[in-house]
């Protein structure tokens, strides 16, 4: 049995404990008591050292907890120094006794109870059993929590009987003594983790990302430094953004809505301007090109590169004229486009299929306009493929 010695002391950080057994070459170790945090309860395990070793993971194994070292201890026996990370163990403080304050909170305001917790490295998450969490009342819930925190109440640790524990914020479902953990005049909940002694240390609470999740509405939180680490990160990504568009953080939103609206009406600007270009520029072509035996003018196109979609656009614009077939190609890429107007006589789907089918290529499409892709060098002797299909109808 390993004595938790983070139990009744939160804020040790130095401690002196006997090796009770070493295994794994030295590298799993068992104490009489430690100062350092197993993973358990959501809230992750401690880091520091123990012998001068790197104490990389704790592991609680109900009535031992291991520690694992990035290196062997030299000792099997007798007595070993251990060191908390502090910096790492009272940001875990933070996060957690912060959850049990935004628990609290949203309870009492809004009645909503929370169903699962998760400390994560960069943020937390708070589950509650609300289908809708409106930002407004976040928001308030976020405030109502900033002023319990600067009314620093006390945080202590009691053990009690779990039959005979009252006021509980949640049902334990353990017999026997208990740890409770109690908010002075706002909550008390039955839990083995590490807390800060008073809620002025939380430092202050963040709500950031609301998502809905199937067992209700899912809440990120930080708390503390965290929470001043990731508002200077926030700060300077707006700042960022606000910089690329000469403006001031609070203007950045907006200027973006209205930089995005006048790109969207740009963008269809664009698209109308594009195609009555390729309306007219098609009619040019195709009073330039002199009709073969049945009449039609087939239109034959060569782009070194450019976007397909504006390959398409062209030969749209091209099949939309009396007895016209296009056939167009990118060269770079080695894309092949046909197509045919409805009065042509041409198709246009299997002609391509069996002209990129004898090159190695593949594609295909309707009657009236097909795609398809090929060997760089092979682009050419489809194109000429297909007219020759052509000729054989005509
Ligand atoms: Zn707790």
């Amino acid at each position: 049995m390993t004595q938790r010695l983070y139990y009744n002391d939160a804020y040790l950080t130095v401690f002196d404990a006997t090796i009770v057994e070493v295994t794994e070459g030295g590298r799993r170790v068992y104490l009489d008591r430690t100062a350092l945090y197993p993973t358990s309860g959501g809230q992750l395990f401690d880091t520091g050292t123990l012998g001068g070793r790197r104490v990389v993971d704790v592991v609680d194994e109900e009535s031992r907890i291991a520690h694992l070292l990035a290196e062997p201890l030299a000792q099997t026996s007798g007595s070993v120094e251990g060191r908390v990370d502090w910096a790492r163990r009272f940001d875990h403080m933070q996060q957690h006794t912060g959850q049990h304050l935004l628990s609290a909170v949203l309870e009492d305001l809004y009645g909503w109870k929370t169903v699962s917790v998760h400390f994560g490295d960069e943020t937390s998450t708070l589950d509650v059993d609300a289908g809708a969490a409106p930002r407004a009342k976040l928001d308030a819930a976020e405030w109502r929590a900033n002023e319990v925190i600067a009314e620093n109440r006390s945080v202590g640790v009691s053990y009690e009987d779990a039959a005979a524990a009252t006021g509980l914020r949640k049902a334990t479902e353990r017999s026997g003594e208990i740890r409770i953990v109690t908010i002075a005049e706002l909550d008390r909940s039955a839990c083995g983790g590490t807390h800060v002694r008073a809620t002025g240390e939380i430092g202050g609470l963040l709500l950031r990302r609301v998502e809905q999740v199937k067992q209700g509405t899912r809440i990120e939180f930080v708390c503390g430094l965290r929470a001043v680490a990731r508002a200077r990160a926030d700060y300077a990504s707006l700042s960022g953004i606000a910089a690329s568009l000469s403006c001031g953080v609070d203007e950045a939103a907006a200027v973006v809505a209205q930089r995005m609206e006048a790109a969207r009406e740009g963008e269809a600007a664009r698209r109308k301007l594009a195609k009555e270009l390729d309306a007219y520029r098609a009619r040019e072509r195709y009073e330039a090109t002199p009709p073969d035996a049945r009449g039609v003018r087939r239109v034959v196109e060569r782009r070194a590169e450019g976007s397909l979609d504006d390959l398409k656009g062209f030969a749209h614009a091209v099949c939309a004229l009396p007895r016209a077939a296009f056939v167009g190609v990118l060269a770079a890429s080695g894309r092949v486009l046909v197509g045919t107007s409805e009065d042509s006589g041409l198709v246009a789907g299997t002609v391509l299929k069996d002209a990129l089918a004898a090159a190695g290529g593949r594609g295909g499409g309707s009657p009236r306009m097909a795609q398809g892709a090929v060997a760089v060098a092979r682009a050419e002797g489809v194109v000429q493929a297909v007219l020759n299909a052509w000729d054989r109808e005509t």
